[in-house]
């Protein structure tokens, strides 16, 4: 979705914008310094911690770990995605979203919504015409109530009601393939995807019907089937019933990950309405992401059987990325062949909820699983837990979740947190260590660099007077090529801010973590920055050089074109180089 706007529009926008104005028109700000100070709308908190920058356009919670620009702002505080958050932001700064570029997939994308609309309409009203539809949801104890907020509908037993209804015309046929309702055989006719199948519309953010599932009425396979991957629906994205949620609830203090919608909907009967299920599909990063732009816990539901663990487990995986300071995600597993729809119809809303307050913390599931692949009581054990734990604390974010995590696994082992970080951290280089060829040009870590882009983070104007040639190009350092690309943008926007240059990062796999070097504290002036800048490319330079020349002298040594001269300041460079392996084992 971003690429539909132009990156020079955004530039513009966030140029524009006032970070201070716009947080300020939603929460109550006071000005500390030449920042400003309020109690964080991201998680609760009686001394404010949350802080907006107005040099650097960003905002930043010290509790939360909150951070990001004013439309990063304004998806999180208004459930906004992308293209609604830049339509926000260009109405408060008074400006026009250029449309001329897409204006043709635009309206395609708009017409196709109107398509859905219609759809779902005409399902819905098919319900009040078949009394064995009305018959199956009734044996579901759906009242009526709950299927309109829903809008549950039905879909035919016909190939082609939906065919005839909405296909008038070659034009109006290929926007029924395009949005999944019918599909096309191999001799070009059409026939409708869901036929006698119970219909629930799949909504998004706004209410805008993206796609449907249809579940069959008594017997048929498969018994769930799904809108396909369109322009309009993602799986990976959506999650059912959450526009629902929203709507029916004024606040939602925590969502409910379910399997199907038949859960959601039946625990919606029950008075739970905050329900969600994602489509046939593991929980994503990004459905995690979205719900917790809504409310602070997820609890996700799932059998206690074998293969609920499993799945739990997968979840659990996909939500390290996501976990931070005042985020809390916990598991709730049913008893044997129990789903959510059966157990809160036996037990009633009081007693599941009840169920839910006691869910398990995630830290909790985590530990409990390891325990099971290892003996605790032995040495072995305890080291193995430790291992096995490295790569998932590896994928959840610095700060204090992280903290309280390895120090919750740490009393498990039996180990001092601060051993056991400086375990994690041995084991995480190790293995590296081991299998990395150890061949002089190896690409090192570098805390010069590291420093390097959280100053032009802070002070991205201080790369206009920079002067380096090209000698950082040659340079083996990993992450040299972001340092590189940031600097051109810097360099070349001479009005550029913090804000801008991380709103040039959205969507990329690398935004986050320079997300939270921006958010980091920095008291360093903007000259003063400037010049420790190039004080540290200067470093950078003069501290890759020995390994330059030792790859250059030890390519010489495999041609055989060395000279004595070179031999002995190569190995001269070589014993420099404390406890490697030896030269020329590659
Ligand atoms: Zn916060």
């Amino acid at each position: 979705m971003a690429g539909r706007i132009p990156q020079h529009f955004i530039d513009e926008l966030i140029a524009r914008a006032d970070i201070v104005e716009v947080i300020g028109a939603r929460v109550p700000l006071k000005k500390a310094g030449r920042e400003y100070k309020a109690n964080c709308p991201f998680h609760d908190e009686k001394t404010p911690s949350f802080t907006v920058s107005p040099d650097k356009q960003f905002f930043h919670c010290f509790g939360c770990g909150a951070h990001g620009t004013a439309l990063g702002f304004l998806i999180d505080y208004d459930h906004a995605d992308f293209v609604e958050a830049v339509e926000e932001l260009a109405s408060i700064v008074g400006i026009e979203v250029p449309r001329e570029e897409n204006a043709t997939a635009d309206r395609r994308s708009l017409d196709l919504f109107d398509v859905m609309d219609k759809a779902s309409a005409f399902y819905y009203e098919q319900l009040k015409h078949d009394r064995r539809a009305q018959a199956y949801l009734r044996r579901r104890n759906v009242s009526g109530e709950t299927a309109r907020d829903y809008r549950i509908g039905y879909a035919p037993d016909s190939w082609d009601a939906i065919l005839r209804q909405l296909g008038d015309g070659e034009h109006k046929r290929q926007q029924l393939v395009d949005t999944g309702l019918t599909m096309r055989r191999d001799d070009g006719r059409e026939y409708d995807r869901f036929r006698d199948r119970v219909i629930f519309p799949i909504r998004d953010a706004r209410g805008r019907t993206v796609g449907f599932g249809g579940r069959v009425l008594d017997k048929g396979e498969p018994k769930y089937l799904n809108s396909p991957e369109t322009v309009l629906f993602h799986k990976g994205k959506e999650l059912y019933g959450l526009f629902e949620a929203r709507r029916a609830l004024r606040q939602i203090d925590r969502l409910l990950v379910v399997e199907g919608y038949m859960d959601v909907v039946a625990l919606a009967e029950h008075g739970v309405r905050y329900a969600v299920a994602t489509l046939g599909t593991a929980t994503t990063p990004e459905h995690l992401k979205r719900l917790f732009r809504v409310c602070p816990e997820v609890i996700f539901c799932f059998d206690g059987d074998q293969a609920g663990r499993k799945a739990a487990w997968r979840a659990l995986e996909n939500a390290l990325g996501e976990l931070r300071e005042g985020r809390q995600i916990r598991f709730l597993f049913l008893p044997d062949g129990e789903d959510p729809d059966s157990m809160i119809g036996s037990e009633g809303r009081e007693a599941f909820e009840l169920r839910l307050s006691g869910a398990t913390p995630l830290s909790e599931f985590l530990l409990q699983t390891l325990c099971t692949q290892t003996d605790l009581d032995s040495v072995d054990g305890r080291a193995r837990l430790a291992e096995l734990a490295r790569p998932l604390l590896g994928r959840v974010p610095e700060g204090i979740y992280k903290d309280l995590l390895v120090d919750h696994l740490a009393t498990a082992v039996g180990m001092p947190g601060e051993r056991l970080t400086t375990h994690l951290a041995v084991a995480k280089d190790s293995p590296r260590r081991r299998t990395a060829n150890p061949s002089a040009t190896r690409p090192a870590r570098s805390s010069l660099l590291r420093r390097a882009i959280t100053l032009l983070m802070h002070h991205p104007k201080a790369a206009a007077g920079l002067d380096y040639d090209n000698q950082l190009e040659t340079l083996e350092i990993r992450g040299i090529g972001i340092f590189l690309e940031l600097l051109e943008e810097c360099k070349n926007a001479p009005n550029i801010s913090t804000a801008m240059v991380l709103e040039r990062w959205r969507g990329r796999p690398e935004m986050d973590a320079l997300a939270r070097l921006a958010a980091q504290e920095s008291l360093v002036s903007d000259e003063a920055a400037a010049r420790e800048l190039q004080d540290t490319i200067a470093k950078m330079v003069e501290e890759s050089r020995p390994r330059l020349k030792t790859a250059q002298l030890l390519e010489k040594a495999a041609d055989g074109t060395i000279s004595e001269e070179e031999k002995s300041e190569l190995q001269n460079l070589l014993s420099r180089r404390t406890g490697t392996a030896q030269p020329g084992t590659k």
